[in-house]
Order: C-alpha cells, then sequence, then structure tokens
C-alpha cells in the first residue's frame, strides 16, 4: 500500500518505537502518522488499570511523547471508546487506516472493535510483537494446546531463534494539522493524598529508555549469576527487572531475547530465557483459556471450600500476618510495587493455602498493586500456586513461611529491610518472633502483639486445615510433600 493518506497509530501496551511492527509499518506507507492513545472506559471487557500501572502509565505516556518529539511527531491523548475517540480522530485528520500492534488478552473484544472501525471506511492492519511466538500456532503433536511448560519450552527451542528485532524509525512524519490533545494531567492518573507512590520514583524509570538501561545493566553482569541468585530475595538486581516494562510494551521480548545472543550459552542465560518463556506459556494458557483470571483451569477446584476472613485477608494485604517473609513481601508490593518471584510464591502460597482465601481475591491484590501486573502472567501464577492451573504445583505443596525465609533471605536482610521493626531480632528468631524466648524480644525492643504482630494462623494447624479441605475436592488424602 502506498496511498500517503494518514496512518492513524494505536498504541496500546507497546509504549515503544524499538522494534514495533505497526510503527514501522506506518512509517514505511510514506505519509504522516498521527499516534494516538486512547483512554477507554471500564467495560466488562476492558478491567481497570490497577491503581499502581496508572501511575507507571502517566509516565511511560509522558516518556513515549518525548520520544516521538525527539522523531518529529507527538501523542495524541483521546478518552472514550476505541471506537468513537478512533473514528473522530480519523475524521479529523483524513486518516483512511489504522494499524495497531495485536495484544492477545484483548482477543476477545478486538475484532468487533476493529469490525466496527473497519465499516466507517478505515482499512485496519495488525501486526505482531506481543511475544516471541504466536500463541495461537503453538500445537503438540496432536494438535492441541500445551498444559505442561516443558514440552513448550521444547518446542519453542526447536522453532529455532525468534524473529530480528527492528531499530525504532528514523524520523515519523507528523500531520501538517497536528490534532488536539487531552491533557495527561487532567486524566489524574497519580495518587495525590496520600501519595503512595513516593518511593516508585527512586526504583522505576519508566518508559523505553529506562526498559533499556535495565536490560543493559542486566546483562553486563547479573545475568553471569542468575540462577544461583534469582530465588534469594535480599540480593540486589539479582534478576532484571524487566517485568513491568514488558508489561507496558515498552520493549519487546524479542529485544531481550536477542540481547543474550551475544553471550555464551550458560545455564544462567538459558534459565533466563526459560522465564521469558514462562511469559509465553502464560499467553498460551490464556489464549486458549480466556478465562484465566477468574475460572479454574481445573474444574475441580470448583468445589473447594474457600473461607473469607476479613480481618486476614487484611492482615496480608498490609504485611501484618506475623509471618515475617510473608509481611515483607506484602510491603515490598506496597512500597515498591513489586514484589520478589520466590517471595510472590510464598505469599500467594499463604493468602491460598494457611488463610483458605480464594485465589482470586489474591490475583485481584496483586492485579491493583503490581506494577507489572499483567493479565496473562498473574492469572496463570495464581492458579499455579493454587493447584488449579494448568501445570500447577500440587495443591498439597504447602510453603511453610519459616522454613522458606530461613532458606531463601538466611541473613534476613530481606526481612529486615521491610520489616524494621524486628530488625534487632537475632537471625535464629528473625523468621519466628513468636518462638523468641521473652528475655530476646526484649533486647531487640519486640513486644508480641503490640510492636510486631502475633500469627494470625498457626501454620501447622492452618495446613492440616488445608490439605483436609484439598481432601474433600479430590475425595481423597493427600499425602503432604515433606519438602516444604
Ligand atoms: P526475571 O527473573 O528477570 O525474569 C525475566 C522475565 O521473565 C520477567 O520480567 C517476566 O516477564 C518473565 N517471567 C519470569 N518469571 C515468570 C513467571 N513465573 N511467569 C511468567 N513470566 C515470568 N509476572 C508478571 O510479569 N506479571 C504479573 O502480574 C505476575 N504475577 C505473578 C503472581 C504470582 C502469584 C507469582 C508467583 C508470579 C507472578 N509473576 C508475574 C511472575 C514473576 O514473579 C515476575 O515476572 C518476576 O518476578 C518479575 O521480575 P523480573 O522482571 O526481575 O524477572
Amino acid at each position: 500500500m502506498s496511498d500517503r493518506s494518514p496512518v492513524l497509530l494505536w498504541f496500546r501496551k507497546d509504549l515503544r518505537l524499538d522494534d514495533n511492527a505497526a510503527l514501522m509499518a506506518a512509517v514505511q506507507n510514506g505519509g504522516p502518522v498521527v499516534c494516538v492513545y486512547v483512554r477507554e472506559p471500564q467495560s466488562e471487557k476492558v478491567g481497570p488499570l490497577g491503581a499502581a500501572q496508572e501511575w507507571w502509565l502517566h509516565h511511560s505516556l509522558t516518556a513515549l511523547d518525548a520520544a516521538l518529539s525527539e522523531k518529529g511527531n507527538r501523542l495524541i491523548l483521546r478518552s472514550g471508546t476505541a471506537v468513537e475517540a478512533l473514528a473522530i480522530l480519523a475524521r479529523e485528520t483524513g486518516a483512511r487506516s489504522l494499524f495497531v500492534n495485536r495484544l492477545y488478552e484483548r482477543d476477545e473484544i478486538d475484532p468487533a472493535i476493529l469490525e466496527q472501525l473497519h465499516r466507517t471506511g478505515l482499512e485496519i492492519r495488525r501486526f505482531k510483537g506481543q511475544l516471541l511466538h504466536d500463541p495461537k500456532t503453538m500445537r503438540t503433536g496432536t494438535g492441541g494446546p500445551y498444559r505442561v511448560y516443558t514440552p513448550f519450552w521444547r518446542a519453542l527451542e526447536k522453532e529455532g531463534e525468534p524473529r530480528e528485532p527492528v531499530d525504532a524509525p528514523a524520523s515519523i512524519p507528523a500531520p501538517a494539522h497536528v490534532p488536539a490533545s487531552e491533557s495527561l494531567a487532567d486524566w489524574d492518573l497519580l495518587p495525590q493524598r496520600p501519595n503512595w507512590a513516593v518511593e516508585f520514583e527512586n526504583l522505576w524509570q519508566p518508559g523505553e529508555a529506562g526498559a533499556h538501561q535495565r536490560l543493559k545493566r542486566f546483562i553486563d553482569k547479573p545475568i553471569e549469576r542468575y540462577k544461583r541468585d534469582r530465588d534469594f530475595p535480599g540480593l540486589e538486581d539479582a534478576t532484571s527487572m524487566l517485568s513491568p516494562h514488558l508489561a507496558f510494551g515498552e520493549i519487546s521480548p524479542a529485544r531481550i531475547w536477542h540481547a543474550t545472543r551475544g553471550l555464551t550459552a550458560t545455564e544462567d542465560m538459558i534459565h533466563f530465557r526459560k522465564e521469558l518463556v514462562w511469559r509465553e506459556f502464560s499467553y498460551h494458557l490464556l489464549v486458549e483459556f480466556p478465562r484465566l483470571a477468574s475460572a479454574n483451569w481445573n474444574d475441580r477446584f470448583d468445589t473447594f471450600p474457600w473461607a473469607f476472613d476479613k480481618a486476614q485477608f487484611a492482615a496480608w494485604t498490609t504485611g501484618q500476618t506475623g509471618y515475617p517473609i510473608v509481611d515483607a513481601g506484602m510491603r515490598q508490593l506496597w512500597r515498591h510495587g513489586y514484589m520478589h518471584n520466590r517471595v510472590r510464591m510464598i505469599t500467594a502460597s499463604f493468602l491460598i493455602k494457611d488463610l483458605m482465601i480464594n485465589w482470586r481475591k489474591g490475583e485481584a491484590w496483586f492485579r491493583d498493586t503490581l506494577l507489572d501486573a499483567d493479565a496473562a502472567s498473574n492469572a496463570a501464577n495464581w492458579q499455579w500456586v493454587a493447584g488449579s492451573g494448568a501445570d500447577a504445583a500440587p495443591f498439597f505443596r504447602i510453603f511453610n513461611p519459616i522454613l522458606q525465609g530461613e532458606k531463601f533471605d538466611p541473613a534476613g536482610d530481606y526481612i529486615r529491610r521491610f520489616v524494621p521493626e524486628i530488625a534487632g531480632l537475632p537471625n535464629r528468631y528473625l523468621h519466628k518472633p513468636f518462638e523468641a524466648p521473652l528475655a530476646v524480644l526484649k533486647e531487640a525492643g519486640v513486644t508480641l502483639g503490640t510492636t510486631y504482630p502475633k500469627p494470625v494462623v498457626d501454620h501447622g494447624l492452618a495446613r492440616d486445615r488445608a490439605l483436609s479441605a484439598y481432601a474433600h475436592v479430590t475425595g481423597r488424602s493427600a499425602d503432604p510433600d515433606p519438602r516444604d
């Protein structure tokens, strides 16, 4: 096509110029490019963005606008349904086509939206770039979807290297009359009173430049120890911290994958790639089972006798359970909009199995508070911990929060950072203050039930309760796994 009328380029969770197929095609089209981001009203299918992600979005859109300005263009902000906002913009600019990158989590709503826009006279072109591979074409030997990760990984290996990423265009021609944009400040995405995002600013740099810096920093060194260090939340920079950037599409997985190509194929490098492929696998599950965030993958869990104690749920969300590793994780989440992967598993297991609260409650809390909240990865991982998902950890693997803390935060650096009120306890009792003799507590300035909570449940009893609930679902008793 070489119609030089303007192209509408609809940015969504692909807030980047690098390796952006829709953008590249729009530029190659030869005419002006109208870059737009639409803030759609919440609907049954367009869930609200979590509060933490609203903070990120504000800064990411600012960064995208600045990057577009350097290329001679700018970002137009519009609110409304996608159909209305884009149709109006097309009329204002004389655009005859709409280019957009595919987002698999919108597979249920995008076809109808694009069809309606097509009916207004727009030519629609869709491109790919959210994932390394098309999750729909990945099929087992018998033609079905993969339900187990390892064969999925092997199948991807067989497919060979993902496609080469494409550099950002040198310039992006703007329309002669740039249409009006709404003001980002009016969208009110930043928290005001209280500003709970204060710490985000020192930790994160939303936007494409921040994503590339993170990638470079990780590839330069920490990746060399990735396999060994990635499970220890007290170690700084042990993982890439790329997840929020990936969630907003500020960097493409192909760009990350290819950045690891120059490295020797060590166990660390391969392990890192395997984690990227867990993201792919989560999307593979989501496209096969779009209700991944709301319904049990394994419907045997539909009769699971969940409990809900409001006070216990509040203790979990605020990091006041009396189990230090759980509390450290939940407070990291609140303060940083992020939680270490190992601790996500521990806190999720605690909610589901110790408190017997439905995994959906945890999924929703993470969705609201994580900067990297992702429709596929969040739901797939919650179901993985619950045991209701595909290739999930069996329900009867119940993390012991004391042993997990002792194993993965042995020096207590992580706990002391996020739960300072017990920092004075010796390592021996740091993971179980409730077992410390009174004299030790006193010396450390800890009064259980006053300065730090007593445990909300007894882990041993809670574990027994969870196992009998599980037996109720399966109709037989479960053999607990002694490793946990
Ligand atoms: P790295 O270790 O550097 O890994 C590189 C990338 O691989 C990550 O950025 C991520 O894109 C991908 N990845 C790593 N582990 C996983 C995994 N288990 N599943 C899917 N992708 C993975 N990740 C999200 O991106 N969004 C979520 O909403 C999310 N919710 C989770 C909820 C629970 C209960 C659990 C147990 C895990 C969740 N994860 C989620 C997965 C994982 O915790 C994060 O991706 C990881 O901690 C991000 O840190 P990183 O970028 O430093 O990861």
